[in-house]
């Protein structure tokens, strides 16, 4: 029996990652849980997988939380330190990367410097940090696999092979709910509109940077950090139906492609599992009744940030952090209703405009750099 913990358990990763659980009792347990909202849901998931230990940043809902479970087997642990502690606990054999944002970072660190196996859904954590990371996993002996859809579809294309016979990761992107429109249709654009994403179901940070197109970028930045390949070898193509999730291009001109319905509890369970693979964990593609699959270059023009974050990428050092910050808060504005989504990728600009860049070799100084970015970005909308 695996014990997994979830960091995140009730975003909409999370609550995949549970259900996998739920759907092989016999090959997985729950370790450990973390939240930073939904006291409700999270206490239901407590009362159901019964962890060992739960981390909530909030001491009110620590407070809660302990009363609701008296009596019961579960510790709770509070604050930032207390989700850190869990995410680094030897217990747990894998750790469920699942905070949405730069709240990720720590507590995946953790689990990192405490060498897990951790199935990383929060990519802001390699935006921001991916050499180090990189280099701790190196050092402590742990196991990185990718629950990006993305990322897991180009882990498993890539298998074996040697490096030198990859030619090119191809990314593919939904192109989310505005793909084809034109940058004059986007200025007016609603936030219910761009919730509405075609194929997948996600949590709302997410679901915006997939319609500025952001998601991709930031996947760009993911994948130069996960398999060691640099900007010009990671490509973007636009797949509208969402079935092949990636692939990788070899120096012979053939591709291998990853294919099945969008569900992200395929991902997810490859990770837990890995490296075996479960049964039926997802239902099969109906080949017959398939829409024909079809893929353009991205319009980097009305998309941006796609630009941005390659942009970032090759400036390097804390750049990629400082996009990571401003995106983020320029999503929560517009999330708020306090800018529109054109607006989104003009404050990402700006605040990389300003940006002097410097080594990423420390986390203090991209931490600052976080720090000085979401300030810049929070002028930038109220001015
Ligand atoms: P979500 O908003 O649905 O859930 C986020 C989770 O993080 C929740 O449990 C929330 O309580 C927790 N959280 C938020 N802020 C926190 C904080 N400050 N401290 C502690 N916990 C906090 O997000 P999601 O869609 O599940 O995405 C999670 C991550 O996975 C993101 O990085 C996203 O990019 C990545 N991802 C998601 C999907 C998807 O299908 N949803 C696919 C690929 C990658
Ligand atoms: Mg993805």
């Amino acid at each position: 029996m695996k014990r997994i913990t979830v960091l995140g358990s009730t975003g909409s990763i999370g609550r995949s990652t549970l259900d996998v659980v739920s759907a092989f009792p016999d090959r997985f347990g729950v370790f450990g849980l973390t939240a930073g909202n939904n006291t409700g849901l999270l206490l239901a998931q407590i009362k159901k997988f019964s962890p060992k230990f739960v981390a909530v940043p909030e001491k009110a809902a620590c407070e809660l939380l302990r009363k609701e479970l008296r009596g019961l087997q579960t510790e709770i642990l509070c604050g930032i330190e207390g989700i850190n502690t869990l995410a680094g606990m030897p217990e747990a054999e894998v750790v469920i990367s699942a905070i949405v944002g730069g709240a990720g970072l720590l507590p995946t660190l953790s689990a990192v410097k405490a060498g897990k196996t951790v199935g990383i859904a929060n990519k802001e954590t390699l935006v921001m940090a991916g050499d180090i990371v990189i280099s701790e996993a190196k050092r402590s002996g742990a196991v990185l696999i990718p629950v990006d859809s993305e990322h897991s579809a180009v882990f498993q294309c890539l298998g074996s092979y040697e490096k030198r016979s990859v030619r090119k990761l191809v990314l593919t992107a939904s192109g989310g709910p505005f793909e084809g429109k034109k940058k004059n249709e986007l200025e007016a654009v609603t936030l219910e509109d761009a919730l509405k994403h075609p194929n997948w179901s996600m949590g709302r940070k997410i679901t915006i940077d997939s319609a500025t197109l952001m998601n991709k970028g930031l996947e760009v930045i993911e994948a130069h950090h996960l398999f060691a390949f640099p900007p010009d070898k990671v490509d973007v193509l636009i797949h509208p139906q969402s079935i092949i999730h990636s692939m990788v291009e070899f120096a012979d001109g053939t591709f291998i492609a990853q294919l099945s319905r969008p569900d992200m509890k395929a991902p997810i369970a490859y990770a837990m599992s890995y490296p075996e693979r479960l049964d039926n964990v997802i239902t099969q593609i109906g080949w017959e009744t398939l829409q024909p699959l079809t893929f353009r270059k991205p319009d980097t023009d009305t998309f941006p940030c796609l630009g941005l974050a390659y942009d970032a990428l090759g400036e390097g050092g804390t750049m990629p952090a400082v996009l990571n910050a401003a995106n983020e808060v320029a999503v929560q504005a517009f999330l708020d209703r306090g800018i529109g989504f054109m607006e989104i990728p003009a404050i990402i600009k700006k605040v990389m405009d300003a940006h002097k860049v410097k080594p990423a070799s420390d986390l203090d100084g991209i931490m600052e750099a976080d720090a000085w970015a979401r300030k810049n970005a929070a002028k930038e909308i109220e001015s």
